[in-house]
């Protein structure tokens, strides 16, 4: 899956998508990024940064004006209490994810996740030269079942991945969930490992991070960013608290990786992590106005539509217009419709494609009229069968 006939990585599934958006001039459903700005409060504050000078290497950890919002958001949204220097900022989650992987692991160990799951995952456990263990997740809630994943983690489990809200299916673990995922870890003696970026985009249920359970802090890292939270993904502002032995084997990876980033951006993600509680909630309002109607759109088009809790990201099933190969589909899609969207196959090991192949992801989080469009594109796969 990571390499190409020539052996070497290939590019990844959203570049490849975004490219042929690009190229052929559909509309870009695919790679998760918003087509409107964030709140003007945050997008002023990095302004003000670059003005005031705030233009070179911030500290290594990261700038104490953002590790202390971030440690202040723990305890105002979850009640978990962390002194800041158990914060460490990171070149977005990717870094904080890879940076863990690659302290936290040796040759051998075996890592969990879920199936599908974010590419990244993939790419690091095969970089870190660990074993990639997965628990499948099915339609229609794309949950995981609990024998499996007390099946996957062993004594050799060294990690656990847990993406909650999820990408792509935008399933959300339920607390039951969860709370078996910290006895595991437990008895097993692993480390759990929580990429919880989509953390203020649920449409339902809240989202409850692991290491507020009991139990659950002392062997988490948990990782977010401001990208999805802010709308700013460019930015790459992203963080991990953990105890303090866990951030320090982290930030020893870190910084030789991006050694630091983002300088004035930081303050203005600290910025955003105090907004009113009014600006968290209308964001997760919107997007799931935007997630229905794509979904609609999607079911009137022909395609079989899941119903996500969370996040970015709608399922569609495209086996009811008669699709068996959802890359293929998704490669003439931008000729068939004029929208791109991703197959949820490059989300799955090559082995266990089986059940994934009709799926496409789409993303809702562009304008209303983006989505309409696209919708009334779709609908027109329906007549041309
Ligand atoms: N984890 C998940 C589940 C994601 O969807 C993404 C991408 N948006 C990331 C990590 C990477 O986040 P960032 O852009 O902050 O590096
Ligand atoms: N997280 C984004 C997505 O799932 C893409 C990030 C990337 O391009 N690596 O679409």
């Amino acid at each position: 899956m990571l390499l190409g006939d020539d052996g070497l990585l290939r590019p990844t599934i959203f570049a490849e998508m975004s490219a042929l958006a690009t190229a052929s001039g559909a509309i870009n459903l695919g790679q998760g990024f918003p087509d409107e700005d964030g709140p003007p409060e945050v997008l002023e504050a990095a302004r003000r940064a670059i003005s005031e000078g705030v233009n070179q290497y911030p500290p290594g950890m990261g700038m104490p004006v953002l590790r202390e919002a971030v440690a202040a958001h723990q305890e105002r949204f979850y009640g978990i209490r962390v002194d800041p220097s158990q914060v460490l900022v990171t070149a977005g989650a990717t870094e904080a994810l890879a940076a863990t992987i690659l302290a936290l692991t040796e040759e051998g160990d075996e890592v969990v996740t879920l199936e599908p799951f974010y590419d990244e995952y993939g790419a690091l456990i095969s970089f870190a030269k660990a074993v990639h263990v997965t628990v499948p997740l099915r339609a229609p809630d794309f949950l995981p079942d609990h024998d499996d994943l007390r099946a996957a983690v062993t004594d050799r489990t060294r990690l656990i991945i847990v993406n909650s809200p999820h990408n792509p299916t935008g399933s959300v673990l339920p607390r039951e969930t969860l709370e078996l995922l910290v006895e595991l870890a437990h008895e097993h003696d692993a480390i759990l490992v929580t990429d919880e970026v989509y953390e203020h985009l649920t449409f339902g249920a809240a989202h409850i991070p692991i290491s507020s359970l009991p139990g659950g802090f002392e062997r988490t890292v948990t990782i977010s960013s401001g990208g999805k939270t802010f709308s700013t993904t460019g930015w790459k502002v992203g963080w991990l608290v953990a105890p303090p032995p866990l951030v320090a084997a982290i930030a020893a990876v870190k910084q030789y990786l991006t050694y630091v980033n983002a300088a004035p951006f930081q303050p203005a993600i600290a910025v955003g992590l105090a907004l009113p509680d009014e600006y968290f909630a209308a964001a997760a309002a919107t997007l799931a106005a935007k997630r229905d109607i794509l979904s609609a759109g999607l079911a009137a088009a022909g395609f079989g539509v899941s119903r996500p809790e969370a996040g970015y990201f709608v399922i569609g099933d495209a086996s009811p217009l008669g699709v068996s190969d959802a890359a293929e589909f998704c490669r003439a899609l931008p000729a068939l419709a004029g929208v791109v969207g991703v197959p949820v196959t490059a989300f799955v090991h090559p082995d266990r494609r089986a059940g994934f192949e009709s799926l496409v992801r789409f993303a809702f989080c562009k304008r209303v009229d983006v989505l309409e469009r696209a919708a009334a594109q779709l609908a027109g796969l329906r007549s041309a069968r």
